[in-house]
C-alpha cells in the first residue's frame, strides 16, 4: 500500500486553513473493519479520503499479530453468509471470496464420544425451516424431546416476526420456550456466546433473535460459516486500503488522532500524531468519521468546544467490556483434526474453559499443525495465569479427542482481547451514526443496528456513517 503525506500544518500553526481545501476533502479515523468500510465508501462516491489510524496495523479488533513465534489473528473470527454487507465490500474491493474463505454448512459438531451432538445443515440450498428441519432429522446426540423443543423454538419464533415486543435474557427467552437442559448446553450457549459474546443469562433476547433470524431462519446460504483462510488485515482491511489508494486517497498507520476542533462551523481540524507524521500536525477536512471504539469516541468529542455533547458522550462510555481470549497451541506440522473446527463443552469447574477448536492448517497450509481454541465472555479464565490456562486447554483437547499428544505443544500463544466487544445485554441503547454536529459522523459495531458487536455491524455502520456524511457534509 502506498502512503502519502498528510497535507497540513504543524501544530505551532493551528488556524491556518489550507489554501484550496477541497469540499470533498474526508478525515476517517480508526481503520478497523467500520472505518475501512466508510472509507471504501467515500472514495467510491469520489470524495478524497485520509485514513488514519492509530495502530502500525489495519484491522482494530480483526487484524493479524506479529509474535515472536508465527504471525497469527488477534483472535479466531467467524463470518456468516448472512454478513452481506461485509461480502459485499470485500468483492468491491477485490478479494476473492473462495481465496480468503472456506465455507462450511451451519454446524455444531462436538468430538465423537464426549456425549456431545453432531448437527449440520443440509448441503443442498434449502428455503428456511427445510434446512433446519433437514438437519434436524439427521442430527446425532439429541433426544426426541431435544429435537422436538428445537423445532418448537424455530416455529415460535417465526411466528412472532423474530420480535420481541419487551427485551429480556436469553436464558428467559429458552425458558420461555421450554428448551431442553441438554439443547440448552449443548446448541444455544455456544452459539449465544459465539454471536453475542455475553453469556445467556446476561444477553439480549431480541439480538439472540436478530442472528438466528438471519441465520437459522434464513435460507441455507445466510447460515453458512465462513472461516478465514487469510489473515484478518489481509481479509478486507487491506484491500479496502488499497481500494482508498487507488481512487485518490490516502492511508496512515501510526497516525494517532489526538484532537478534532471545529473551526468556523465549516470545517474540522485534526491535531494528529505519531511516527505516520513525526511529532503533532494539524490538518483540516471537511467531513470527519470517527471510527474509533466507543470510549475513544466520547474522549474525541469531549473536547469539541462548538457543542455540548456530554449526553452522547455518557452513552459511548456507558458500554460494559467483554473479553475474548484465543489460546494458539502448535503442534507438529502432520498433527490434524477430522474436522475444521469442533465445538467443545466448556466446564469451568473442571478447568475445561475451551468452547470451540478451529484446526488452522486446514485453513491455511502455513499454519499446519496449529490449533486455535476460543474463550467467549472469557473474563474468569483470562485471570489465569497464561501458562495454566494453556496447560489446561491442552489437556481439555487431549481427553475431548481421546489423544494424548494434544497434551504436549511444542508452543503456545495466548491473546486475550480485554475490550473484545461490549456486552450485549437486553434493551441496551446504542447511539446512532449522527452526533448532531455537521460533517462529523460516528461508525463502529457499537452503534445502533440490528446486530451484536460483528465484522458486519461493524461494516454496516460504517456504509451507514459514510451514508450520512455524504448528506450533510457542507458543500
Ligand atoms: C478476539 C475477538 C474475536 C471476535 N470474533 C468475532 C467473530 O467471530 N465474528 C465477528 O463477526 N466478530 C467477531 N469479533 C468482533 C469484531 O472483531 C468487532 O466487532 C469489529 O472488529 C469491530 O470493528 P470496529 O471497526 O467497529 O472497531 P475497532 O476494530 O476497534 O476499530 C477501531 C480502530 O480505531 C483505531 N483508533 C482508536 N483511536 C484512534 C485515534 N485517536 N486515532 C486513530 N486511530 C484510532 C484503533 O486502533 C482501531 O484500529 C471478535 C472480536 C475479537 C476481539
Amino acid at each position: 500500500m502506498a502512503e502519502h503525506d498528510i497535507a497540513g500544518t504543524p501544530a505551532d500553526k493551528r488556524g491556518h486553513i489550507e489554501p484550496g481545501m477541497s469540499s470533498r476533502s474526508v478525515a476517517v479515523i480508526g481503520a478497523g473493519w467500520a472505518g475501512c468500510s466508510a472509507a471504501v465508501e467515500l472514495a467510491q462516491a469520489g470524495y478524497k479520503v485520509t485514513l488514519l489510524e492509530a495502530a502500525r496495523t489495519l484491522g482494530g479488533r480483526a487484524r493479524r499479530v506479529d509474535t515472536d513465534r508465527a504471525q497469527l489473528d488477534n483472535g479466531q473470527h467467524i463470518l456468516l453468509g448472512a454478513y452481506s454487507e461485509a461480502l459485499r465490500l470485500m468483492k468491491l474491493t477485490g478479494v476473492d471470496r473462495e481465496q480468503a474463505l472456506l465455507t462450511l454448512p451451519l454446524q455444531m459438531r462436538y468430538p465423537p464420544d464426549t456425549n456431545g451432538m453432531d448437527f449440520v445443515a443440509p448441503a443442498l440450498p434449502l428455503p428456511a425451516p427445510l434446512h433446519l428441519l433437514a438437519a434436524l432429522l439427521k442430527a446425532k446426540g439429541l433426544t426426541r424431546e431435544d429435537k422436538l423443543s428445537l423445532a418448537r423454538f424455530s416455529t415460535a419464533a417465526r411466528w412472532m416476526g423474530w420480535r420481541l415486543n419487551t427485551d429480556c435474557s436469553v436464558s428467559e427467552l429458552l425458558e420461555r420456550f421450554d428448551q431442553t437442559e441438554r439443547l440448552t448446553r449443548l446448541m444455544w450457549r455456544p452459539l449465544c456466546l459465539a454471536a453475542l459474546n455475553t453469556p445467556p443469562e446476561r444477553a439480549s433476547a431480541q439480538v439472540f433473535l436478530n442472528v438466528l433470524r438471519d441465520s437459522l431462519g434464513a435460507k441455507r446460504r445466510a447460515s453458512d460459516m465462513l472461516l478465514p483462510r487469510a489473515d484478518l488485515s489481509k481479509l478486507f482491511p487491506e484491500a479496502a486500503a488499497a481500494h482508498v489508494d487507488a481512487h485518490g486517497g490516502s492511508v496512515r498507520c501510526g497516525a494517532k488522532v489526538q484532537a478534532i476542533h471545529s473551526i468556523e462551523s465549516r470545517l474540522w481540524q485534526l491535531d494528529i500524531s505519531g511516527s505516520a507524521v513525526g511529532g503533532t500536525w494539524s490538518t483540516y477536512f471537511s467531513g470527519v468519521v470517527i471510527a474509533t471504539g466507543a470510549s475513544q469516541a466520547a474522549t474525541l468529542l469531549h473536547d469539541i468546544a462548538a457543542q455540548d455533547t456530554s449526553q452522547l458522550c455518557s452513552q459511548l462510555t456507558a458500554f460494559e467490556p467483554e473479553a475474548i481470549t484465543t489460546v494458539y497451541l502448535q503442534y507438529d506440522a502432520g498433527l490434524r483434526l477430522e474436522l475444521p473446527f469442533y465445538a467443545l463443552q466448556d466446564d469451568p469447574y473442571s478447568h475445561h474453559y475451551g468452547q470451540f477448536v478451529f484446526d488452522r492448517g486446514q485453513l491455511d497450509a502455513s499454519q499446519a499443525g496449529l490449533l486455535a481454541v476460543i474463550i467467549s465472555a472469557s473474563g474468569p479464565a483470562a485471570a489465569q495465569p497464561q501458562e495454566l490456562l494453556a496447560e489446561a486447554v491442552a489437556v481439555q483437547l487431549a481427553v475431548d479427542f481421546q489423544r494424548p499428544e494434544l497434551g504436549r505443544p511444542a508452543w503456545f500463544k495466548v491473546i486475550t482481547e480485554k475490550r473484545a466487544t461490549y456486552a450485549c445485554t437486553p434493551g441496551l441503547v446504542r447511539p446512532d451514526n449522527a452526533t448532531g454536529l455537521p460533517g462529523l459522523v460516528l461508525a463502529g459495531d457499537y452503534t445502533a443496528g440490528d446486530y451484536p458487536a460483528t465484522l458486519e455491524s461493524a461494516v454496516r455502520s460504517g456504509v451507514a456513517a459514510a451514508r450520512l456524511l455524504q448528506r450533510n457534509t457542507v458543500q
